[in-house]
């Protein structure tokens, strides 16, 4: 069912890459952006739509999250999660599937995207695991996923790889394959010496049992590795300002080597990560020092990584609540990544526009998306419309994901989307998710 044609009036843009002033924006009957520019007439029968200065931004593309369907939708599910995804102005997900079934064949992967059909309210595609068993599959997957997902270093409780020929014989196959590694970084060795070496009272500060030397030391044996056997690798949620100059040093070098770093590394201390009640940022990898905040913040600011990508990964509050060591790591955070994006360039001071470009046409461009991420003709008509200046306090009850608890509770952020259209259709309206759920997969 096509979409009437609509015309956006009078809006502060933002591009993908920076702001215009006083623009407006035809969409057409395909949900495509037909036009851009000052002064543009509605034709008759056309939807217009007011923006009196508010923002008009791209559908913002999330790279990393967690909905846990199918497998573990008690926890989550693309129903609730991408209605989370909606109010966080997020109307696309790259999504890791790190419960079972692992996304180990083409087979699994069409079967998961077939069963979301109907079901997601943004467009999705979901990533390949890179593990032992996917291996003979793999060239199947080339071209059908955005990356293949590599654990290295135990987070889940699903294993994870932790001896170099593994990680050699992954990293070769999808280099055969032709496909990019998405990798978690953290190394075992160093997590299991920090938990045998720490005192009582160190053993309940994750930033510890979980140190920035095993983020760093894996970092460099992937990015080694990678460049041994020629694979294209991106490195997740880097919560290091070592990391991530690691990263950018080996991208600047002209290697096929990328990065992103998560709202809570940029955002977040190790200190008030351990003050906070029920474990609530207790994620992996751990949130870290000050100063890995501020470096990460002017790589971010300097466009030297490619993204922000929030881990979204919902867990009930009363298994949060269960003592440090038996509390599950992760939690929810799609249905806040605007506000909190804002929040990062403002408590920041890095440019707005660094900030946005980090969460639509930066991780668009790096996993091949060409009409997501940006407003420009011929792009996908997702659109996301805020007021910048209304502030509001986050009530975590309110929120549309599953979970319904936040680490962000209480916190005041601006610039909350008031309004969100995917493919040309409003599905999003003050707070509330409208219509059927119109998401379809990517690649
Ligand atoms: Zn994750």
């Amino acid at each position: 069912m096509a979409a009437p044609s609509s015309l956006f009036r009078g809006g502060r843009l933002f591009d993908g890459r920076g702001f215009v002033d006083a623009t407006d924006l035809r969409v057409d009957a395909d949900g495509r952006i037909a036009a851009i520019g000052s002064g543009l007439e509605a034709q008759p029968g056309e939807q217009v739509v007011d923006l009196d200065g508010a923002w008009l931004l791209p559908g913002l593309v999330d790279c990393h999250v967690h909905f846990r369907e199918p497998g573990l939708v008690r926890k989550e599910g693309y129903l609730t999660g991408s209605a989370g995804a909606l109010h966080g102005g997020v109307t696309t997900v790259l999504e890791i599937q790190n419960n079972p079934p692992l996304m180990e064949s083409l087979e699994l992967l069409q079967e998961k995207m077939r069963g979301l059909v109907g079901v997601s309210h943004v467009d999705f595609a979901p990533y390949g695991s890179l593990t032992e068993a996917a291996l003979p599959q793999l060239a199947t997957m080339a071209g059908r996923v955005p990356a293949v997902k590599c654990f290295l270093g135990c987070s889940t409780g699903a294993g994870g790889v932790d001896d170099e020929p593994t990680m050699r014989r992954l990293f070769s196959a999808a280099a055969a394959a032709g496909i990019k590694i998405v990798a978690h970084c953290e190394d075992n060795a160093i997590m299991q010496a920090a938990a045998a070496a720490a005192s009582a009272d160190q053993a309940v500060r994750h930033d510890l049992m979980r140190p920035r030397s095993s983020e760093v030391q894996s970092i460099r044996d992937a990015l080694r590795v990678a460049d041994e056997v020629g694979a294209d690798l991106h490195v997740f949620h880097i919560s290091t300002a070592e990391g991530g100059r690691l990263v950018a040093e080996a991208r600047a070098a002209g290697r096929a080597v990328s990065g992103t770093t998560a709202p809570h590394y940029l955002l977040v201390t190790a200190e008030e990560a351990h003050a906070a009640a029920h474990n609530r940022f207790k994620v992996n990898p751990s949130i870290k020092y000050a100063e890995d905040r501020d470096g990460l913040r002017a790589l971010v600011a300097d466009g030297l990584l490619q993204g922000i990508g929030t881990d979204h990964a919902p867990h009930p509050l009363e298994e949060k609540d269960r003592p440090y060591a038996k509390a599950p790591s992760g939690f929810p955070s799609i249905d806040l990544l605007l506000p909190l994006t804002v929040a990062i360039a403002d408590e920041s001071g890095m440019p707005l526009e660094a900030a946005l470009a980090a969460v639509t046409a930066l991780p668009a461009e790096e996993f091949g998306l060409t009409s997501k991420g940006r407003l420009a003709v011929g792009a996908d008509a997702d659109l996301v419309i805020a007021d910048p200046d209304e502030v509001r306090t986050v009530d975590e009850i309110s929120l549309p994901s599953k979970s319904k608890w936040s680490p962000y509770h209480g916190r005041r952020l601006r610039a909350f989307p008031r309004a969100v259209w995917l493919r040309g259709h409003q599905v999003y309206a003050d707070g509330a998710v409208s219509g059927d759920p119109r998401g379809r997969p990517l690649y």
